[in-house]
């Protein structure tokens, strides 16, 4: 790489002593001066989005005359910049903004940038950090070292403007290519757990928030109820009325037992027209009101189609326990289930509760 001109950062200082263009949060530091402010956040003034300027840019650098130069040089682009005079101040900016991208020097006072490559790799809680290492060495060897620490990108000074401009860039598309991956794995982390009918948690993900919520019930004693619900006679609404009849009435039944959600529980759809619901710190009396408080509702909506006019009913099975004995979730599922067979065997449209609790 050719050296750039030294008379270009000098037109750069030049430039800063004249442009004062930007809102500066904080003032400027004078060296020697024991209680000089550490940080200095600036924003663009032309108001960016504030997509942009959550884009944080972290600079640690103990020389004052290279921090100015990378603010110089950033400042017409909309980055928010945070800068540090010590591996030490660096850290506690990092910790407290978790930036994105991180450019630093190699040789601090305290902390050299390896070590804070190092550090960095170990703390970030975000999807990607990406590391610029901006150092006077240009040994092949240390290039080699500070990018087995951890850094993305190495640059000599003196550097070029235009370059840092530009690997900033590459790091900034490589930081938002991580984000974007992570929200689509978050997405279908989310589908992967929901029904797509009706939006409600689907088997998996009951399963799994019924089991450590059992834990906790057990471990603390609170109280655990599990209700298994059925549509009644539904092969019959799909038959008669169609399947965007039945898909209708097992939307209206998701939101009639959401409805009748507090924090503490969970309802979900297990299968075709089967449903379960979780209710924890309550009594089996209030399990009790609150299932017949759905049952009715449902029993006293009436769904108007092309075909005509239905109403539909559901049975329920109820089991689970005070939060006094040892349970299991499958058991308490099964026993639930017999529950609910004693209810279709009954009549349907009623609620039957489980003989014994779980020993
Ligand atoms: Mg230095």
């Amino acid at each position: 790489m050719s050296r750039p001109n030294p008379t270009i950062q000098l037109l750069y200082i030049t430039k800063l002593s004249v442009s004062r263009d930007f809102a500066i949060q904080s003032v400027e530091e004078e060296p020697g001066s024991g209680t000089e402010p550490k940080i200095k956040m600036r924003v663009s003034k032309d108001e960016p989005s504030a997509a942009a300027r959550d884009f944080k840019v972290l600079i640690a650098d103990d020389s004052r005359v290279y921090r100015r130069l990378v603010e110089d040089t950033l400042s017409e682009k909309q980055y928010t910049l945070l800068f540090a005079k010590s591996g030490r101040e660096a850290i506690d900016l990092f910790s407290e903004h978790q930036p994105p991208l991180v450019i630093t020097d190699w040789m601090m006072p305290d902390l050299s940038g390896i070590e804070l490559c190092e550090h960095i790799r170990k703390q970030s809680r975000q999807p990607y950090t990406y590391l610029i290492i901006l150092t006077g060495n240009t040994d092949k060897d240390k290039l080699v070292t500070g990018l087995a620490a951890g850094a993305d990108d190495y640059l000599t000074k003196p550097f070029h403007c235009e370059e840092l401009l530009a690997r900033v860039g590459v790091g900034r598309r490589i930081v938002e290519l991580h984000r974007q991956l992570e929200a689509k794995n978050l997405l279908l982390e989310e589908l992967a757990l929901t029904d797509p009918l009706t939006g409600l948690p689907n088997r998996r993900a009951i399963e799994d928030w019924a089991t450590r919520q059992l834990s906790g019930a057990i471990r603390y004693g609170f109280s655990f109820w599990v209700v298994l619900a059925d549509l009644d006679h539904f092969k019959a609404v799909n038959d008669t009325y169609g399947h965007d009849a039945g898909d209708a009435v097992l939307k209206k039944f998701s939101e009639i037992l959401k409805a009748n959600s507090r924090r503490s529980d969970i309802c979900g759809r297990i299968g075709g027209e089967e449903f379960l619901f979780i209710l924890t710190h309550t009594t089996q009396d209030n399990a009790g009101i609150v299932i017949e408080r759905i049952r009715t509702e449902l029993e006293a909506t009436r769904f108007d189609f092309d075909g005509g006019s239905l109403t539909v009913t559901a049975s329920f099975g109820l089991a689970g326990f005070e939060g006094s004995q040892l349970a299991d979730y499958n058991r308490l599922v099964t026993q639930a289930d017999v529950a609910l067979y004693a209810a279709k065997r009954a009549g349907r449209n009623r609620i039957e509760v489980a003989a014994t609790p779980v020993p």
